[in-house]
């Protein structure tokens, strides 16, 4: 799967494989994807939460600094704790995590260094990406900045972006997402794919945060990383395409990613 050229398109044959839903599933099996919800600022979270829920998580829980009863009306399918999580951690099963959506600085830097802590497989976004949390960031797996996001970690860059996501990729050992209109997905070993698959009414609120619960979701599901950055941000653009009568809103992308993943899985023929 990975002898690929350096830089290559999202639709290239065979960039990933996706597993498929198997008569000998279990819930643990598809995956657990966990995320940290921020206590005041809850939507962001929600979005991650539902988003993997939606496109094939196994169980789906959340562990909020606050507003559990907000975190629980918003779907039964979650679970919820509330508080210090740090017993939680040494489940192994508890193997991945989103962190960063609507998290504030202090959360996100002491849920990153508990997460670490005990090797978990991190998908960093939104505030989880500056300068400061630089050293944090080299033990994620994957971290999606935008352009904004981007230089608030690395400063500005005179590189061309496909320079610039590759050094990233490279400095951190860590796959970087360097989203927008043309996402670039680049790995510390060089390769770097572009979005050829985007779809300009992704261009919503909270429309990353999606595809953060995307990322976790494969990753979740025993997907390399590499491979599974590169599906979420196919499986992301496919489910706005699905949605091309009318102007998505997040809650409309969510909706439409058990369909899109399944047409992930064979649009490579
Ligand atoms: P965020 O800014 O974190 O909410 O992420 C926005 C998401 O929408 C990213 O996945 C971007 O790649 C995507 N996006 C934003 N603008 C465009 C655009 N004009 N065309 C295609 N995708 C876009
Ligand atoms: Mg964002």
């Amino acid at each position: 799967l990975s002898e690929l050229s350096i830089n290559t398109w999202l639709n290239e044959p065979g960039l990933w494989e996706l597993p498929i839903a198997d008569v000998e599933d279990y819930k643990y099996h598809r995956g657990i994807v966990n995320v940290v919800g921020g206590g005041t600022v809850t939507g962001a979270a929600r979005l991650s939460a539902l988003a993997a829920s939606s496109c094939g998580a196994g169980l789906v829980h959340i562990f909020a600094f606050g507003s559990r009863d907000l975190y629980l009306l918003t779907s039964p399918c979650f679970m919820v704790d509330e508080g210090d999580f740090t017993d939680t951690l040494q489940d192994k099963r508890r193997k991945v995590w989103v962190c960063g959506p609507g998290l504030t600085e202090d959360e996100v830097k002491i849920s990153l260094i508990n997460l670490i802590k005990t090797n978990k497989t991190i998908v960093a976004d939104a505030s989880a990406l500056t300068k400061e949390n630089f050293d944090l960031l080299k033990q994620c797996a994957v971290i999606t900045p935008h352009i904004g996001e981007f230089k608030r970690i690395f400063g500005d860059f005179k590189d061309c972006r496909i320079e610039a996501v590759k050094k990233a990729a490279s400095i951190l050992n860590t796959v970087v997402i360097l989203k927008g209109p043309d996402t670039l997905i680049a790995s510390p070993d060089g390769r770097v794919a572009v979005n050829c698959h985007a779809n300009a009414r992704l261009a919503t609120a909270g429309s990353g945060d999606v595809l953060t619960g995307v990322i976790a979701t494969l990753l979740a599901c025993g997907m390399e990383v590499w491979e599974a950055s590169c599906a979420a941000v196919w499986i992301h653009g496919e489910a706005a395409f699905l949605h091309n009568n009318s102007w998505p809103n997040a809650m409309d992308l969510i909706h439409n990613l058990g369909k899109a993943r399944d047409n992930g899985r064979y649009h490579v023929e």
